[in-house]
């Protein structure tokens, strides 16, 4: 549980910051870490998740693997210490550039998204005498029950092949000497909490397979990422339910022999060790409708705005009567508001407010809108000096 004693001096620290508990981060690590090995599965952390470097290098020294969706996020991945044989390269619109950093840095697996981009690799492979490993993301179809901006496989989105792009592969493939394709890829969306889904999700891999590559003999499975976290209620649920996410797989996704079985977990592993902390700027409005403007705004936290999300949210300085509260920040959109009519202990100005279960989507979505600051990072294992990430991007 966050409190105003456990975020140091606060004039220090001026706000908003990101707080980061690493404790919560380190048990959350070995908790997926302990779930996954049960079932020999292997874990990529989705990079885009957070890609602040001390949380990056905290990860990467627990041995995970890396889950890319650009460039700089394989370079970024590679400093904070993941290992490119461990590192896979996802994303609808890879670069030629990209393409070929990738193939220089030898890392594992393209996950590769349409019949044009497996040209490109292999033309670019073949260049530099290299064999690119590929694995193909599938469109499974599948409903993921999550926000719309958040469903990547349903045959509306554009993410992965569909049947009709798997045939045409099957015919270029014996033509694409420089693509060693080794296996299947899935993701169907973020923020699941019903495992029914991820049930659905393995039988219709285990159909695709059977349909569309009985002859093949891949080694390589991902399964994507996707799984929710509890934002509603961060205390009672601050580790998700990793073992019911992996078990759900393992009792339903068919295997052959030498298969190996990957997941791409973000929002899982870092959400909930993140909060941002924000100081009540003013309290305004009519009696029947409190606005608490903060010093946070939707460039610092930008869920809220982009995908209609609700975060839970404390007072951390006040122990008075409940009264009813919007929370809204000091940009010039009306859709930079954190929360809407939500219960809270007196709020006045001056009172610091944290925004639980921000770990993830937060700090790396943070934007310079209105020329306001990049938000900064506090962890609670050593809470004097601030990192400013802008400082970080720059070195
Ligand atoms: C975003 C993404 C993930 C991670 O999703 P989470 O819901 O944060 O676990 C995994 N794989 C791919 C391809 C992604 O785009």
């Amino acid at each position: 549980m966050i409190t105003l004693e456990s975020l140091g001096i606060l004039e220090s620290n001026p706000t908003p910051f990101y707080f980061y508990d690493t404790n919560l981060l380190d048990k959350t690590l070995a908790k997926v870490i302990e779930s996954s090995r049960r079932y020999g599965y292997d874990v990529h952390y989705a990079i885009k998740a957070n890609a602040n470097r001390k949380i990056l290098t905290r990860i990467a020294s627990y041995g995970l693997g890396a889950d890319c969706v650009s460039g700089n996020e394989i370079e970024l991945a590679l400093k904070c210490g993941f290992k490119p044989e461990k590192i896979v390269f996802a994303g609808v619109g890879k670069t030629d550039s990209e393409i070929e950093f990738a193939l220089d840095e030898r890392i594992f697996c393209f996950h590769c998204e349409s019949v044009q981009e497996l040209e490109v690799i292999n033309q670019l492979a073949l260049r530099k005498s290299v064999v690119a490993r590929v694995a193909l993301r599938l469109n499974p179809d599948v409903k993921a029950g999550t926000h719309r901006h958040i469903t990547t496989g349903m045959i509306e989105n554009k993410f992965g092949l569909s049947i009709e792009e798997v045939y045409e592969v099957k015919e270029l493939l014996s033509k694409l000497k420089n693509i060693d394709l080794i296996g299947l890829h899935f993701h169907i969306g973020s923020q699941i909490l019903d495992l029914e889904v991820f049930r659905t999700l393995s039988q219709k891999a285990n159909q695709l397979k059977e349909e569309l590559f009985s002859n093949s003999r891949f080694s390589y499975i991902n399964m994507g990422g996707g799984l929710g976290i509890d934002y509603a209620n961060p205390n009672n649920h601050p580790i998700p339910d990793f073992d019911g996410y992996f078990t759900a797989f393992y009792e339903h996704l068919n295997l052959e022999p030498n298969q190996k079985v990957h997941f791409e977990l973000g929002r899982a592993i870092v959400a909930q060790c993140g909060s941002l902390i924000t100081k009540v700027t003013f309290v305004k409005g009519p009696s029947s409708r409190k606005f608490a403007v903060v010093d946070a705004g939707m460039n610092d936290l930008m869920r809220p705005a982009l995908y209609d999300a609700s975060h839970s949210i404390i007072n951390l300085s006040s122990k008075g009567s409940i009264s009813t509260y919007d929370i809204v920040g000091p940009v010039c959109e009306s859709a930079d508001c954190f929360a809407k009519e939500i219960k809270l202990p007196k709020v006045e100005r001056g009172d610091i407010l944290a925004i639980l279960s921000c770990g993830a989507y937060g700090e790396v979505m943070s934007s310079r809108y209105n020329m306001r600051e990049i938000p900064y990072a506090v962890y609670s294992e050593d809470k004097l000096e601030p990192v400013y990430l802008s400082k970080e991007l720059n070195t």
